[in-house]
């Protein structure tokens, strides 16, 4: 009997429609496969949903993805947007989804694949073979925590102000995210964190030493995060696993994505509690200026939902299964325009999927 997986779709605007209709096809071409089966329902997000109703989320695409097993998006924005108040721009779906389904894991994954090696600005001994997974929290932190806010004392001067802080239920919920995620991958786990100068950062290190014991087979370290930013293009073959909180994590996992050199190849997920549906989304934005021109590069979308496969859905075999046909694709020197290279085939986004569905069957 096959499984079936409710999954939502947000297609988004921009060059969202186009790369989400890429992988939809993979997915429903390796379904039968591996025995499963998906229930897509597509939904309003970002600019074509506040062209429709005038919300950036409305309610039936949050109670929609409230009911799936997982949403997939794409991106949204782009400039006929872009003079809305900022509570009605289209990125305010991204936030009422963080909000609204309790996403507070951010899996990003920078891996440098040999097909592309050249696209990073790093030498190739740096970066050949680099395969890390930064997890950062994602709802508490430096960007949440209160008090917040510019504040003007007796005397007229103003003084900006933010909190870090982080409790212990935040710390062991993101750790444990962390710990999983390095025991489906290589069993090696850095904690980033600032715990010389932080309070903060002593509780998240003490909390993450404590949860250790949980996971005998993962190796645990630990790394200042200034330390962590320049090993990052120091040796970053050293990393498989990165967890840190939401600022460090903003940044570093911004760093460990450019080692790659090609953000039309890199996927996200987003995850909330066990049990509840993640979002799953490129790391890229709606590309505007090539949207509807059949240009856009549709392998960080098909990537995404890989993710959501191994992440979300517990099927690893068809997660294993897209990647590798994704590597292959590459092999066969076919590019879209952003990862061209000399000797190549250029292929539109449509042309790319057809060839990643030949691959896949
Ligand atoms: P962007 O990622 O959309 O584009 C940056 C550059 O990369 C552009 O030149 C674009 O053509 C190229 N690019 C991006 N994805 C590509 C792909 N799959 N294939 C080929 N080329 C690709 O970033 P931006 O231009 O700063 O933002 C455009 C819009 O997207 C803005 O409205 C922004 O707010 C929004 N945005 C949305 C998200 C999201 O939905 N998660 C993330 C970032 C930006």
């Amino acid at each position: 009997m096959s499984k079936n997986y409710k999954i939502t779709l947000l297609p988004g605007d921009g060059i969202g429609p186009e790369i989400m209709q890429v992988a939809v096809a993979v997915l429903q071409s390796i379904a039968p496969k591996f025995k499963l089966s998906f229930s897509f329902e597509t939904a309003l997000a970002g600019g074509a949903a506040i062209d429709e109703t005038g919300h950036p989320l409305p309610a039936e695409t949050l109670t929609l993805c409230r009911e799936s097993d997982a949403v997939l998006l794409a991106a949204v924005g782009g400039e006929k947007w872009d003079s809305l108040p900022s509570e009605l721009r289209p990125e305010q779906a991204l936030l009422g989804l963080r909000g609204g389904l309790g996403l507070f894991a951010n899996l990003r994954p920078a891996k440098v694949l040999p097909q592309l090696i050249d696209a990073s600005s790093l030498k190739r001994e740096v970066v050949e073979g680099v395969d890390i997974l930064v997890v950062r929290e994602l709802t508490g932190g430096i960007y949440f925590s209160k008090p917040k806010g510019i504040f003007t004392d007796e005397h007229g001067v103003r003084r900006g102000v933010n909190t870090m802080a982080y409790t212990e239920p935040e710390i062991d919920r993101i750790g444990r995210v962390a710990f999983e995620a390095a025991q489906k991958r290589q069993g090696v786990l850095c904690s980033v964190d600032k715990a010389n100068v932080l309070e903060v950062s002593q509780l998240w290190r003490d909390r993450i030493i404590h949860l250790a014991s949980e996971y005998p087979d993962v190796k645990l370290s630990h790394m200042y995060v200034d330390n962590a930013a320049m090993q990052l293009l120091r040796w970053p073959k050293q990393f498989d696993t990165i967890v840190t909180g939401n600022l460090f994590g903003d940044i570093l996992s911004d760093a460990a994505a450019m080692l790659t050199g090609s953000i039309g190849m890199l996927p996200s997920a987003s995850l909330g509690e066990p049990g509840t549906p993640g979002v799953f989304e490129p790391v890229h934005g709606s590309a505007p200026d090539i949207a509807g021109k059949d240009l856009a590069n549709p392998l960080a979308q098909v990537l995404s939902a890989a993710m959501m496969l191994r992440y979300a859905l517990n099927e690893s075999a068809a997660a294993d299964h897209i990647e590798a046909a994704v590597l292959r694709v590459l092999d066969s020197g076919k590019r879209t325009g952003d990862i061209m290279a000399a000797g190549c085939q250029k292929l539109g986004c449509k042309a790319m999927g057809e060839a990643l569905l030949a691959e896949v069957v």
